[in-house]
């Protein structure tokens, strides 16, 4: 099994290989993707460092392409980058741009491929399936070359987006990741975890991923670890706010727009509730949940009392409700 692995890694390696070339040396991947990349703002020097890449409008050319090279069909398929129908075989990537997935010591584990143009009826985005070396609940796009970074500056922005990670990057902050489309899980928080206490979510401005996504920060509160976060104005996401504005300007957006989770998720839902009492007993349990998932005793408490002043409740009736949910879970 550790064979067949190495295996995969080493098809997804030359994958990756293959996409570049494709970009940079085909006239299609010039004419199409290279141009693409360089009208999103991305430098030669940033589109070499993701080792960003191209796969031809074909049926086969990759899996051609690697079964010539001597890889095996076997990996191919195992890996998702060729699928095999009924004796014919075809690449799962055609015509998109391509982000290859490293993980923490930077092997491709896969990829992510994006389609040109938005008129297509296709997925915007296209992604490697599950595998034996693609779990893609314990893989963060850009930990790679984020890990340095989060540990230096003691925080990492998580963001939605592989391009938001990337122009993040090229924007001079490096501690940057992204779940790319998952619902972020305690693995990934995990990887994180070793590298920083403090964590930075960077919402889309476009509010329809925002309320969902709470949830998943509870699981970063879980770990006892410091959460704010920071939205961006409707329409934009970290990726096209850092391109229309300068690096100065950009961080000095997240300096004095990041607040801290707790009290962002209090006066969000407290406007959602407004003058509705059954709702705001509701939000009420659903923020002291949040609270309850803090391991230490006295920052929860320092919460509470914050709660009460922004929901205008008393913190008895806070307490209360958190010693009932506590009994619940215990
Ligand atoms: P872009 O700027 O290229 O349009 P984005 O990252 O801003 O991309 P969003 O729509 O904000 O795209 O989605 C965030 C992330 O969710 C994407 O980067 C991608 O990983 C994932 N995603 C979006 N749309 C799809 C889709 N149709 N299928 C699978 N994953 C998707
Ligand atoms: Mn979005
Ligand atoms: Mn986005
Ligand atoms: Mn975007």
């Amino acid at each position: 099994l550790a064979n067949e692995r190495e295996s995969m890694y080493l098809v997804s390696e030359y994958a990756s290989k293959y996409f570049q070339e494709v970009l940079h040396e085909t006239e299609e991947g010039k004419a199409i993707g290279l141009s693409y990349f360089k009208e999103r703002g991305f430098t030669a020097e940033t589109i070499k460092k993701f080792d960003l890449g191209y796969s031809p409008e074909e049926w086969e050319a990759f899996t051609s392409r690697a079964l010539e090279e001597g890889y095996q069909l076997e990996y191919l398929e195992k890996t998702g980058l060729s699928i095999v129908k009924e004796d014919r075989k075809f690449d799962r990537f055609k015509g998109r741009v391509m982000f290859p997935i490293h993980s923490m010591s930077g092997r491709v584990l896969g990829f992510g491929g994006r389609i040109l143009s938005n008129t297509k009826k296709a997925a915007k985005y296209l992604n490697s399936p599950e595998s034996d070396i693609y779990h893609k609940s314990k893989v963060l796009y850009g930990i790679y070359y984020a890990k340095q970074a989060i540990a230096r500056e003691d925080n990492c922005y998580l963001v939605e987006g592989y391009t938001d990670v990337i122009q993040l990057h090229q924007s001079g902050i490096e501690n940057t990741v992204s779940s790319s489309g998952t619902a972020l899980t305690s693995e990934q928080i995990r990887l994180i975890n070793r590298l920083t206490k403090n964590i930075t979510v960077l919402f889309d401005g476009d509010a329809a991923g925002t309320r969902a996504s709470l949830r998943g920060i509870d699981l970063i509160l879980e770990q006892g670890m410091n959460v704010k976060v920071c939205t961006f104005p409707e329409g934009e996401d970290p990726d096209s706010f850092a391109r229309a504005n300068s690096e100065e300007d950009l961080k000095e957006y997240l300096e004095e727009n990041a607040r801290d989770f707790i009290s962002y998720k209090a006066s969000l839902l407290m406007e959602e509730a407004k003058n509705d009492p059954i709702k705001k007993a509701e939000l009420i349990r659903d923020m002291v949940n949040s609270i309850s998932k803090i391991p230490d005793n006295i920052q929860r408490e320092v919460y509470l009392q914050e709660c009460s002043r922004i929901m205008d409740i008393s913190e008895n009736v806070l307490y209360a409700s958190l010693a009932q949910i506590q009994k619940k879970d215990s």
